[in-house]
């Protein structure tokens, strides 16, 4: 159906929200406000800008309320919270550990650097996370149990964990991916990074794994500057990871001595303070991006051969990235749309080239991902910033 009047009627249907303005707008841009200025104003002013001070623990503090979390410990980044997550729940060097296909860069990598393997699931339309009925088929046929681990036939690997992820913020179907866990031992660890604000049947995503990762990059919906947390319910792992992720020193008045090798992944208290600001906003701004996905709704219902993705049954979600999804005879066009968009001055984005699509990953283990390959080549996301809605 490519004609110039239909690109045109999707740029027209991102302008009807978005008017167009002197500077392009971009896909996510961060609100800075309440009493963020504040906050980080007292560090500057106490000198208590680095690794102590008062607003990490009261991030923390506020990040385990919020999400209804037992505790939060915060990290540097939401990849060094994945990376000890994964170590805590016990993935080892040589271990595989199941991944979607489409997701940003870091879910994989968290998992290599512990020099365990990425295995690759497929997606599913309805939550555009990992399909659970077609992980289980997948692994009934290339997996064996002994002793409680699920091994690969084909590598004699043990499959240790799963790492859903909740992509653009909506989430996955937990109950059936924790039941699958269940079945074959292996353990859930959320890549959350994308869904603070989201909820599974009520109930906070990243708090249904054993542990799971948070993310506060500059266009996540709340962000540190950069930063990440680790959560979990379980004290003895929250204390084990505040211990890693803090270069595993003892408490001691003046001796430097560390019982592992731990990690610098501490978040610095002024980036921490800014957090504490942002979490004050978040309710606003989870408000702010359900508007805005209904006036996208609205303008888009007008358009054809595309359609805006809505929040999957049973969950409601922040609506991190807004998303557009290109009918399959219309994916060659995507290009074109993207093209008159930026020309617009709409900075829109497609979805993350599949992670087993790049070079490092291309030989790993992986299921068919047929529907990942189908959605990556049809999704486009558009401006999403809490500022617009
Ligand atoms: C943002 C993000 C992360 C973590 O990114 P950092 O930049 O390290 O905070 C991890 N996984 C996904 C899916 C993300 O979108």
């Amino acid at each position: 159906m490519k004609n110039e009047d239909w690109i045109q009627s999707i740029v027209g249907a991102v302008r009807s929200v978005v008017p167009e303005a002197d500077t392009p707008v971009s896909l996510h841009e961060p609100s800075i406000g309440g009493r963020a200025w504040d906050y980080v104003k007292d560090c500057l002013d106490s000198g208590w800008v680095s690794s102590v001070g008062q607003y990490v623990d009261r991030f923390e503090r506020d990040l385990a309320r919020f999400t209804g979390s037992g505790f939060a410990v915060a990290t540097v980044n939401g990849t060094a919270a994945l990376h000890v997550a994964l170590l805590l729940a016990g993935v080892k060097a040589g271990d595989e550990v199941v991944v979607p296909s489409l997701t940003f860069i870091a879910t994989a990598n968290a998992v290599s650097y512990i020099g365990a393997v990425p295995h690759f699931a497929d997606i599913e339309e309805r939550t555009l996370g990992i399909d659970p009925v077609k992980l289980r088929t997948h692994l009934e046929k290339i997996g064996y149990m002994q002793g409680g681990v699920l091994y690969n036939r084909q590598t004699n690997r043990p499959i240790r964990a799963v790492v859903p992820m909740h992509t653009f913020g909506h989430p996955v179907d937990l109950d059936s991916l924790a039941e699958l866990c269940d079945d074959f031992g292996m353990a859930l660890v959320e890549d959350a990074a994308e869904s603070l604000g989201s909820y599974y049947k009520g109930k906070h995503t990243g708090t249904f794994g054993v542990l799971s990762s948070l993310s506060f990059n500059g266009n996540k919906i709340v962000t540190t500057g950069g930063g990440g947390a680790i959560l979990t319910d379980d004290p003895d792992l929250a204390k084990r990871a505040k211990h890693l992720t803090t270069t595993a020193k003892l408490t001691h008045a003046w001796e430097y001595i560390h019982d592992a090798v731990g990690f610098n992944y501490r978040l610095p208290n002024i980036n921490a303070a800014l957090g504490c600001a942002q979490l004050e906003q978040l309710t606003e701004f989870v408000e702010a991006k359900r508007r805005l996905f209904s006036s996208y709704d609205a303008s888009f219902a007008q358009v054809e051969g595309v359609r805006l993705y809505a929040e999957p049954e049973q969950s409601k979600s922040n609506y991190w990235l807004q998303t557009i999804i290109l009918e399959p005879e219309n994916a060659i066009y995507r290009e074109d749309v993207l093209f008159a968009l930026h020309e617009a001055g709409y900075l829109c984005r497609p979805a993350w080239r599949l992670i087993n699509r790049l070079e490092m990953y291309a030989g790993m283990p992986s299921m068919d991902v047929n529907t990942a390959d189908s959605l990556a080549a049809r999704i486009i996301n558009i401006p999403s910033g809490a500022a617009i809605g």
